[in-house]
């Protein structure tokens, strides 16, 4: 009489969902066994996929069956013994040799004598049905991508909503996110100060650490941000709500690329203005030093410095004591401030502005839409190319992130436009906002605010010449400089500007500022 293996197996595949329990399989089995009078001499029970061989439990019952130790197997189906190739040739091979005699399952008995073909064709359609499944999933996988879903799990940010399956913005993170963009993208912060600003906020590792410098320029230079994914070595455009502009993204990009190697962290905190300034004899940085005096009566001294690097050779500027530099800067910055009444009259102005150009844009957003329209068709005809093998997948990847790019930015120029007007409203209005906030720097601000202040007025036309700073503001507090001092506030004057156009402007450029009833308006058309 024969002996028989039971076996029994169900994992945690999704093709398994349908299997019944390994207690299922046992009852009916062992009931099995008794009605068709079959010995079973030992049950075996595996918990893992047959998709890839190597179940320890079945190789064990095999080995065991070569061995003699039993001569028929009894499972709920083939498919339970083998879902692989390798596992289903091998039990033909035991069949074929009579080393099995007889397999049973819950439905139908399979002998060594009968035709091993017909088995062999029922494993391969367990294997096929392997492959289906991991190619069924790759598919909706790719669908979800070409949707715009991207299928994985939401950078930091953002989360996934399980019940929608959609990526939603996490307001708070996203803000902070957003910010540490920002931080960055104004050029003289490091990637710790982004990731120490991050903490601040929230955003830290799972142990609750700063996150590495890594992990800030991997999230510095996350596409998706500004709506678009990589899946598969692609560009994708995400269906995400972007929670930076494209712009900012770019701005980040220069910083990044520009920062090669390592900043060094500042010695001191007395260095507040360094790279901001340039020698003008030389034309080299300006850095700020600090000297530590020990007397000997135990008093310590500190002095702190400001010098050129002489980088480009001899250079014959003295250095300055940082007391006399900071202690210039109140005067250059008061010359900037503009009268709070001024700024509410110019506030005024800029929203009848607005107002005449909202009216004006529709034109201009229609030429934009146009060209959208033109490029989601060239990305259809590139798509058509690849499926037709005209190209091959490398040219099609490179074409479509090029066409991707550059249909974000025409639609972020759109957005930009139907906000409202238009992209100088909102900078007109801070700018505004920083010259009257002026004032309360150089009463009370801190010599960093005062950095920031004088950055935006002078840009990079800051200069040290003998101990004394020299600059060059830049547009528009030269022009608001020029008309507080040449203009009583009673008077009301305009920014001229240079006509652009086709002929030779005439000389000599009288740029600046005119009063409103200077002559040369009277050829301009009344509004
Ligand atoms: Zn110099």
């Amino acid at each position: 009489m024969p002996n028989y293996f039971l076996y029994a197996r169900k994992s945690t595949d999704v093709e398994d969902k349908q299997v019944r329990s390994i207690e299922d399989q046992l009852a009916v089995l062992r009931a099995l066994a008794k009605t068709e009078g079959l010995n079973v001499v030992e049950e075996f029970i595996e918990k893992q996929s047959a998709e890839i061989p190597g179940r320890p439990v079945f190789n064990e019952m095999l080995a065991r069956i070569e061995r003699g130790e039993a001569q028929g197997v009894i499972c709920w189906k083939l498919d339970r013994l083998a879902r692989n190739p390798v596992d289903g040739g091998q039990i033909s091979w035991f069949l074929q040799r009579g080393i099995i005699q007889h397999i049973q399952t819950h439905d139908r008995s399979y002998r060594s004598t009968d035709n091993i073909l017909l088995m062999s064709v029922e494993f391969g359609m367990a294997n096929q049905f392997i492959i289906d499944l991991s190619t069924n999933t790759k598919r909706g996988l790719n669908e979800k991508v070409k949707n715009g879903e991207y299928p994985s799990r939401a950078p930091v940010g953002y989360f996934n909503d399980r019940r929608y399956k959609t990526i939603v913005v996490d307001k708070k993170i996203a803000k902070a996110v957003r910010e540490a963009f920002e931080y960055y993208a104004n050029g003289d912060t490091r990637l710790e100060d982004v990731a120490k600003f991050l903490a601040e906020r929230g955003i830290h590792t799972r142990s609750g650490k700063t996150i590495s410098r890594d992990r800030v320029t991997y999230i510095l230079t996350n596409t998706f941000y500004f709506g678009l994914f990589r899946y598969d070595g692609e560009l994708h455009e995400g269906k995400h709500t972007p929670i930076i502009s494209k712009q900012l993204f770019d701005k980040v990009q220069k910083v990044l690329k520009g920062r090669g190697k390592p900043h060094k962290s500042p010695k001191n905190e007395s260095k507040a203005l360094c790279g901001l300034i340039k020698c003008d004899e030389c034309g080299c940085a300006i850095t700020g030093e600090v000297k530590i005096k020990h007397q000997k009566n135990g008093n310590v001294h500190r002095y702190a410095y400001y010098r050129c690097t002489k980088k480009r050779g001899a250079c014959s500027q003295p250095c300055v004591k940082e007391d006399d530099l900071t202690g210039q800067l109140p005067d250059i910055l008061k010359e900037f401030i503009l009268p709070a009444d001024c700024a509410a009259e110019l506030l005024k102005m800029a929203e009848k502005d607005e107002k005449e150009a909202l009216q004006s844009s529709g034109a201009e957003s229609q030429a934009i839409k146009e060209e959208i329209a033109a490029i989601s068709n060239k990305l259809g005809v590139l798509l058509n190319a690849l499926l037709e093998q005209d190209i091959d997948r490398e040219v099609y990847r490179a074409e479509k992130q090029k066409l991707v790019l550059q249909k974000r930015d025409l639609e972020e120029k759109m957005a930009n436009l139907n906000k409202g007007v238009v992209a100088w409203l909102e900078p007109l209005q801070n700018w505004i906002k920083d010259a009257v906030l002026l004032d309360e720097t150089v009463k009370t601000g801190d010599l960093s605010s005062k950095k920031s202040s004088l950055r935006k007025i002078c840009g990079s036309n800051l200069f040290l010449k003998t101990g004394k700073l020299k600059f060059v503001p830049i547009k528009p507090y030269a022009e608001l400089r020029y008309a507080l001092k040449k203009f009583s506030k009673e008077e009301t004057c305009l920014i001229s500007e240079r006509v652009t156009g086709i002929g030779p402007v005439s000389p000599p450029w009288q740029g600046g500022i005119i009063p409103v009833y200077d002559t040369r308006l009277s050829n301009f058309p009344s509004a």
